[in-house]
């Protein structure tokens, strides 16, 4: 390490640094076993203390990995020796809760889940969901521009915050903490920190945008033979329920099957032979009126055929049985080091895209195991592929099967998980020449030495 380890203790404050074995201890990410392997890990309380951390380091040209709940999935936050972690893990304060601006002030690692329940008890609500919720931590969220559940409704973490405030590599302070919806004062520059993946700056506190609490919640799965009829449903259900759609996710009939496998003891809340099984909620202001109103919109899909079977969950627990399916994602693990991919691309596209890779991945293939489930709202496909091994070399032959076919219908590599390190090689599929060269200048002017997240991304 350039910085010595002296000078990063009395930055830090007391018992801000660990080093030798107690680094080594730590997982490298809450899927990745494997220990971290950067030389020491710094603990900054607060803002001005990073800013010190990183004027150290920039002043003597230190590598700085930044580190959340390490939930990433594309390999953002891995380290290599020589490397420093900057943790947030005791910036966790929540600092303010404004419920006539309906905002909330934290610092960056505070969890996802912590700024939902306090929003809850203030009888509001926080409403970025995903499954790493309990980890996660929101200076993640920002800097990887999380998605997750209900991007149909209230958008990505970008359309959630208001306010950011950013650590330069040099140390400079960027504090741009708005507290308003609308603030058109020249360029919003805390959008170049929101899904920079740690490289162009570290996110220390924010302001968090919060809505009302909905009074009703209302799920229901629904089969649906063809493609066609789930993007007719799709349409229908969001005009039908009046802008209180806020999920819609599909699980093609492979998924659907894996997850409901009698061994594992689930009863399958539909037949297991459909074509596609639709989750489909709704979030509203009317605990009485919501449900019946939700009924007759999906009654109305059963009858015009766009369904063929439908069952409408009755109460929380019924509800959570219903996501539970959707979120059994470990069962793809079954088979094998599964390979997981989350690709973007225009609905009316999908068909033939899926089509595509079925044929690709067969003919690379033959015994792959493939499924297929995701946000279809949003566009944004998840797809594991099992093949027995994840060999680079294979890992390189399915993802070239994948995204291949993206650049010609102009889809994306990556709709959520961000590109880290393991979707470097792909991004000039869904970026041009030009895109990528004016994120090399913006990486050089916000970061010229280059010691915030080295390697990642470009
Ligand atoms: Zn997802």
């Amino acid at each position: 390490m350039k910085v010595s380890l002296s000078e990063l203790s009395a930055l830090a404050g007391e018992g801000g640094l660990l080093e030798g074995e107690s680094v080594r201890a730590r997982a490298a990410g809450i899927w990745n076993p494997d220990p971290i392997a950067a030389d020491a890990i710094v603990r900054p309380r607060d803002t001005q203390s990073v800013s010190r951390i990183l004027a150290s380091c920039h002043e003597q040209g230190q590598a700085v990995v930044t580190h959340g709940g390490l939930t990433g999935l594309v390999g953002g936050a891995l380290t290599r020796p020589g490397d420093l972690v900057l943790s947030t893990e005791r910036m966790n304060a929540i600092e303010d809760l404004d419920e006539t601006g309906r905002t909330m002030t934290v610092q960056a690692g505070v969890r996802l889940q912590a700024v939902q329940e306090a929003a809850l008890e203030a009888g509001l609500e926080f409403t970025l969901d995903l499954g790493a919720r309990g980890s996660c931590t929101i200076g993640g969220n920002l800097a990887t521009n999380a998605g997750g559940n209900r991007v149909i409704r209230y958008g990505m973490a970008r359309e959630q915050v208001l306010g950011v405030e950013a650590v330069l590599a040099d140390g400079t302070v960027l504090s741009s903490m708005n507290h308003m919806l609308k603030n058109n004062a020249a360029l919003d520059l805390k959008q170049l920190f929101i899904g920079s993946e740690g490289t162009l700056g570290v996110i220390t506190r924010a302001v968090l945008r919060l809505r009302e609490r909905p009074a009703s919640c209302c799920t229901a799965l629904l089969a649906v033979e063809s493609l066609d009829d789930v993007i007719q449903l799709l349409r229908h259900a969001d005009r039908g329920l009046g802008g209180t759609l806020s999920a819609f996710e599909v699980m093609w009939r492979d998924y659907f099957r894996l997850v409901t496998a009698p061994e594992l003891g689930v009863t399958p809340p539909l037949g297991r032979d459909h074509g596609h099984y639709v989750l489909l909620e709704a979030l509203g202001g009317n605990e009485e009126a919501d449900p019946e109103h939700f009924e007759t919109v999906m009654g109305a899909a059963l009858e015009s055929g766009l369904a063929v079977d439908a069952v409408i969950a009755n109460s929380g627990r019924e509800r959570e049985a219903l996501w539970a399916l959707r979120d059994a994602v470990e069962r793809t693990h079954d088979a094998g080091p599964p390979i997981t991919f989350d690709v973007s691309l225009r609905i009316a596209d999908m068909q033939d895209y899926l089509s595509q890779v079925r044929r690709r991945i067969d003919a690379a293939f033959p015994d792959n195991q493939t499924w297929v489930f995701g946000h279809l709202g949003d566009g944004n496909l998840h797809i594991v592929v099992s093949v027995g091994d994840d060999s680079d070399e294979t890992r390189h032959k399915v993802e070239e099967a994948i995204y291949g076919p993206l650049q010609a219908i102009g889809g994306s590599v990556s709709a959520e998980h961000g590109i880290g390190l393991e979707k470097k090689p792909w991004l000039h599929l869904s970026r041009s020449p030009e895109e990528i060269e004016t994120l090399r200048r913006l990486k050089a002017t916000l970061d010229p030495k280059g010691i915030l997240n080295p390697g990642k991304v470009i």
